[in-house]
């Protein structure tokens, strides 16, 4: 999911909102939402769809305040309807409180249990829900805004970035392995103004200037009389999902003080590195092998180009294709360039296979279109375990890397060869200590822990 947050009474709140969550669409396509706080008034407005189809200009002109959160949900938990689009509303004895969410709790079926105890209900069946439940407990049982967070968040385990919108301030919080990102930034002009937003690359699209991440097990309180920071965690540590950076977050957002798509390009320079062979052509899949195909053709000196181009406008296929157009194989999404792959020996690079269907399609694609080899280079290691925090990697037995062997897997893609970036090589370009990234999906080595109960719903 995407979230945002903008503290700037006399900004046109709603409308930052709109334009920070259009650069957040990539985190999720299912809804979309928009809460402000104007005074102790909020006013909120969500449907199904993307940000574009969600808010007209006249809505927007409706939402205003001192404060601002938005949300694009990808749905992991909870089924894709509208009440489960976020931002999640609650009352408490101090206000209304809006919640946007990203990550995954894990602890979901205890933390229920304990706040029905407590004579919580709900509305839907989001683990994000919960959150602003547990928060507004503790409100209602006393506390302040802060400490009710605070508390709350003893509750939670799991990945959770949060942007919280109330009528005493905007609160920005990661939990305490950082897993899913969150960053601050500074809107120009007078008075400082301070943006939340799950990417910088929603600060660029605002002219808002990047000022840091916020900490793992970090909350940081944003009012009228600026930014303070509360460390509330006991033990925190970096755990960030190292799929974001893989694949996940915009080539354009900057982790570690690089854009991403230069942490791409080194995955495929290390990618060659450890495997190159002989071809005519290296190509990447778009978009999101691109990089890294660039990558991989700068060390091996094998040329790049490209080999298939993407329609752009193709989303989510709300209108399926008719029979006929899908048995003759037309490809809505990819379609390759005839007189580029024709005779050639490619290496085609991608950044994951995770279910491996849409990779043997695009193979097929390749030798239609008169490829004599096709090489697949994949510049991040097998996907052998499912995601708890947040991502949709699928149940385990969908992951074709869980069950099968390099020759099986490259056999059923239909390639000549085909070859993974090794988990050293994958952390060792980070430039970062390993330990401080998850990359659970590649080892099943969890951060934090997973109930039975869960795993065994995703785990073979
Ligand atoms: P596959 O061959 O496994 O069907 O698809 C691999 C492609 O899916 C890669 O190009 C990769 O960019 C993309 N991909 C990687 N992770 C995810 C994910 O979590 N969800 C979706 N929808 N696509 C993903
Ligand atoms: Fe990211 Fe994989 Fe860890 Fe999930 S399991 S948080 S996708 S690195
Ligand atoms: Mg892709």
């Amino acid at each position: 999911c995407g979230v945002f947050g903008v503290y700037a009474p006399e900004r046109q709140i709603a409308k930052l909102t709109y334009f920070g969550l259009y650069a957040l669409q990539h985190r999720g396509q299912e809804s979309a939402g928009i809460a402000t706080l104007d005074g102790n008034k909020l006013y909120c407005h969500k449907d199904m769809g993307l940000v574009s189809q969600v808010f007209k200009e006249s809505i927007l002109n409706e939402l205003g305040g001192q404060l601002a959160i938005g949300h694009t949900r990808y749905s992991t938990t909870g089924s894709s309807h509208k009440a489960n689009a976020q931002p999640a509303v609650v009352e408490t004895r101090l206000g209304s409180l809006a919640l946007a969410h990203n990550g995954n709790l894990v602890n979901t079926l205890d933390l229920r249990q304990t706040l029905e105890q407590r004579g919580c209900q709900f509305n839907t069946s989001t683990d994000s829900e919960m959150i602003a439940v547990a928060i507004a407990q503790e409100v209602n049982s006393g506390k302040d805004w802060l400490e009710a967070a605070i508390s709350a968040f003893q509750l939670c385990s799991g990945a959770y970035s949060l942007a919280i919108g109330t009528p005493a301030g905007l609160m920005g919080v990661r939990d305490p392995n950082g897993i899913r990102p969150l960053v601050i930034g500074i809107l120009e002009g007078e008075p400082v103004r301070y943006v939340l937003a799950s990417e910088t690359c929603a600060l660029d699209i605002i002219g808002a200037e990047y000022l840091r991440d916020v900490e793992p097990g970090e909350l940081v309180w944003i009012t009228e009389s600026g930014l303070s920071s509360f460390h509330w965690a006991t033990q925190p540590q970096r755990k960030l999902c190292i799929f974001e950076m893989i694949y996940f977050a915009r080539p354009d957002s900057l982790m570690h003080d690089e854009t991403l798509y230069t942490y791409r390009l080194r995955l495929g320079q290390q990618l060659a590195r450890e495997s190159v062979v002989k071809a005519d052509l290296v190509m990447g899949v778009p978009d999101s092998g691109i990089p890294a195909a660039i990558g991989f053709s700068q060390v091996s000196g094998i040329p790049y180009g490209e080999g298939l181009i993407k329609n752009r406008y193709v989303g989510r296929t709300f209108i399926q294709p008719t029979q006929h157009m899908r048995e003759s194989g037309i490809k809505m999404k990819l379609n390759p360039l005839k007189d580029v792959l024709d005779g050639k020996r490619i290496i085609m690079v991608d950044d994951s296979i995770v279910r491996g269907t849409t990779s043997r399609k695009i193979v097929k694609a390749l030798r239609d279109a008169g490829a004599k080899q096709v090489h697949m280079r994949i510049s991040s290691p097998p996907v052998t375990h499912p995601c708890f925090y947040g991502i949709d990697t699928d149940n385990q037995s969908q992951l074709i890397a869980a069950t099968q062997s390099l020759e099986k897997i490259a056999e059923q893609i239909g390639v000549d060869s085909l070859a993974y970036l090794s988990w050293k090589g994958m952390l060792a370009v980070t430039g970062e200590d390993p330990n401080s990234f998850c990359s659970a999906c590649f080892t099943g080595d969890y951060p934090i822990a997973i109930p039975e109960q869960v795993k065994r719903s995703k785990l073979m």
